[in-house]
């Protein structure tokens, strides 16, 4: 319950706000953080990303008091953490490390249930507890919960280490490089798992990562850093990538930004090509001249609305040449097709795998909504924001 009046001024749905927050090491060092001024709403993931040092471990520290800021405030659901007692803090505050920072001599158990046993739970709710967690992050209760950190993967451990900051079922979660200790195959995993649980669970998450790519992937917005803790830009990652706001983000995105533009751009139905579309009982000379008048050099092939795969007008012209040659006996299948829901990456990549030079893209009753070509991912990419 809130008592003191001066927190009662939040009247947004910011859960965490940090402002004019300064934090000096000692009296003779340069700030780590200046004058920093910034809100995390509801149920949002902010990445907080920079070079090495610029401030960012400390930033998320100070949320959860692990250090003491030197000046401004930070208000976490209303409240001035200054004012609420550091131990109570934390345990309504997730905390997730690199690694895990899992207790070695405890099991995955008691580790999981390790603020739960704080709190006082009773020992059936803890162990419910631990069971539906364990479950959510992937882990078979059965065969981990009675095993120690160190017989578990690094990517497992990682999955512990998230299940034991959920436990308690806090708002709020801070995560410090949780995937950075891990190989990028299983990082990609743990963090669509992440993903997963995130839009479950909304929870408000403060994330820091040196990883921009994992930043795009997993974030409603990003904020970048410079060396003192300077915030150069809070934005999401498609304006982010498009519209870098200084010198220093464009610097910071690097020369390749348009290519990890793709991971945040949709496929939109209006881009797509419409090539010229045939059916499989068309005759080939009457396709080869329409295929002519379209100025196209591949046709897709529907059957009854379903896509049957596409051909080139060489094949059609061949097959011309016999008086009763048809669709059907030149066409190709398309060894994929992607979903109008997909992202440019995905979608792009699966174009690239194939050789047709167009992919087709279906609604979600599996309809042919028209189709991806290196064209349209290039138009796609050019329009959005600020486009330099
Ligand atoms: P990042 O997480 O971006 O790598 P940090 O927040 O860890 O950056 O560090 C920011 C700056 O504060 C760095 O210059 C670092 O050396 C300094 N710093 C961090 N922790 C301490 C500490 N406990 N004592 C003194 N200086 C520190």
């Amino acid at each position: 319950m809130i008592t003191d009046s001066e927190e009662l001024d939040t009247g947004v749905d910011d859960v965490i706000r940090f402002e004019n927050v300064v934090k000096r090491y000692g009296r003779h060092h340069s700030p780590a953080v200046t004058d920093l001024t910034f809100s995390v709403r509801r149920g949002e993931l902010v990445a907080l990303v920079g070079p090495s040092g610029c401030g960012k471990s400390t930033i998320l520290r100070m949320v959860n008091r692990l250090v003491e800021p030197s000046g401004g405030r930070i208000v976490v659901d209303g409240r001035d953490t200054t004012h609420v007692d550091a131990v109570t803090l934390r345990r309504g505050i997730g905390y997730v490390i690199q690694a895990g920072g899992l207790l070695p001599h405890r099991t995955i158990r008691r580790n999981v249930a390790t603020v739960p046993r704080l709190l006082g739970w009773d020992p059936a709710a803890q162990a419910r507890r631990v069971d539906t967690l364990l479950d959510l992050v992937g882990l078979d209760p059965a065969t981990y919960g009675d095993r120690y950190p160190a017989q578990l993967s690094g990517g497992q451990q990682q999955r512990v280490g998230v299940a034991r900051a959920l436990a308690a079922d806090p708002p709020v979660l801070l995560m410090d490089e949780p995937f950075g200790a891990v190989d990028p195959v299983v990082r990609d995993r743990l963090q669509n798992e992440f993903r997963r649980i995130q839009t479950d669970l909304r929870k408000t998450v403060l994330f820091v990562t040196h990883d921009l790519d994992e930043a795009v992937r997993i974030a409603d917005r990003i904020a970048v850093f410079s060396g003192g803790g300077v915030l150069e830009q809070l934005a999401d990652p498609q304006t982010l990538l498009s519209a870098p706001a200084s010198e220093f983000v464009v610097e910071f995105v690097g020369s390749d930004r348009g290519l990890r533009r793709l991971a945040v751009t949709p496929v939109r139905a209006e881009d797509l090509a419409k090539p010229l579309v045939l059916a499989p009982e068309d005759g080939a000379a009457y396709a080869a001249t329409a295929l002519d008048v379209d100025r196209g050099d591949v046709a897709v092939v529907l059957d009854r609305g379903q896509v049957a795969g596409w051909v080139p007008r060489g094949r059609l012209r061949e097959a011309a040449r016999s008086r009763d040659g048809r669709v059907r006996d030149v066409v190709r299948p398309f060894t994929a097709t992607v979903p109008d829901r997909a992202d440019l990456r995905t979608a792009f990549s699966a174009l690239l795998a194939q050789d047709a030079p167009l992919l087709p893209v279906l609604d979600e009753r599996g309809g042919y909504v028209g189709a991806l070509t290196a064209d349209v991912v290039h138009t796609a990419l050019r329009r959005g924001v600020g486009n330099t």
